[in-house]
């Protein structure tokens, strides 16, 4: 991937593995998202749905995450090409490029509750490492498949408080109706989410 000369330091180029949906993560240094390794059974499920267990997940079955606030994201390709799905009867929407089913991101059911996760293998991989820093949590470790240890820059509560505050601040500043993945006005996902069943292996 090429940078232009107006990215700033912080910015880091993002495409699917055919190269169809690509953009822009603006932003993305460690003061202002978080970036996680998320070894729950359900972002598991998401890369096994997808036959991306090899690309995506870590040797115990964790998945590098860049929690960030909404609009940072751009999309300059392909934005029509990303679907998205629930696994469960839980909020989280799971996106992926259709074109060759890469994971992309994971946001809430409707752009009202604003916040965005990009997978971070899809992030340039020339400047991912210097630019989100080092993961600063591991979320859900009790449900890895090996023993990860504990990783935590932050205290919980004050974790959760970084997450809940760039939320306030595109609730209030009004990013939210700048999100990529909404439509400005209603906030619904720009394409209707399909459901899962507990049976299904496969995402097509
Ligand atoms: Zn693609
Ligand atoms: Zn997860």
């Amino acid at each position: 991937m090429t940078s232009n000369s107006n990215m700033a330091t912080t910015d880091l180029n993002l495409s699917c593995l055919c190269g169809n949906v690509t953009g822009t993560l603006r932003d993305a240094g460690s003061a202002t998202g978080d970036h996680v390794i998320c070894h729950c059974s359900d972002c598991r499920r998401f890369a096994h749905l997808l036959d991306q267990d090899a690309r995506i997940l870590d040797s115990n079955g964790g998945t590098a995450l860049f929690q960030t606030r909404c609009a940072r994201l751009w999309i300059r390709t392909g934005r029509d090409d990303l679907r998205c799905v629930h696994l469960t009867d839980k909020p989280t929407l799971r996106w992926y490029a259709a074109c060759c089913r890469t994971p992309m991101f994971n946001s809430y059911a409707t752009g009202r509750v604003p916040y965005l996760t990009a997978f971070v293998a899809n992030l340039d991989s020339d400047r991912r490492a210097q630019v989100l820093g080092p993961p600063v949590s591991l979320l859900f470790a009790e449900e890895a498949t090996g023993d990860v240890g504990k990783v935590s820059k932050f205290s919980m509560p004050r974790f959760i408080l970084r997450f809940v505050l760039r939320m306030a601040k595109d609730i209030i500043g009004g990013d939210r109706r700048r999100s990529p993945l909404f439509e400005p006005q209603s906030l619904r996902p720009i394409s209707p989410p399909r459901r899962l069943e507990a049976s299904d292996t496969k995402i097509p």
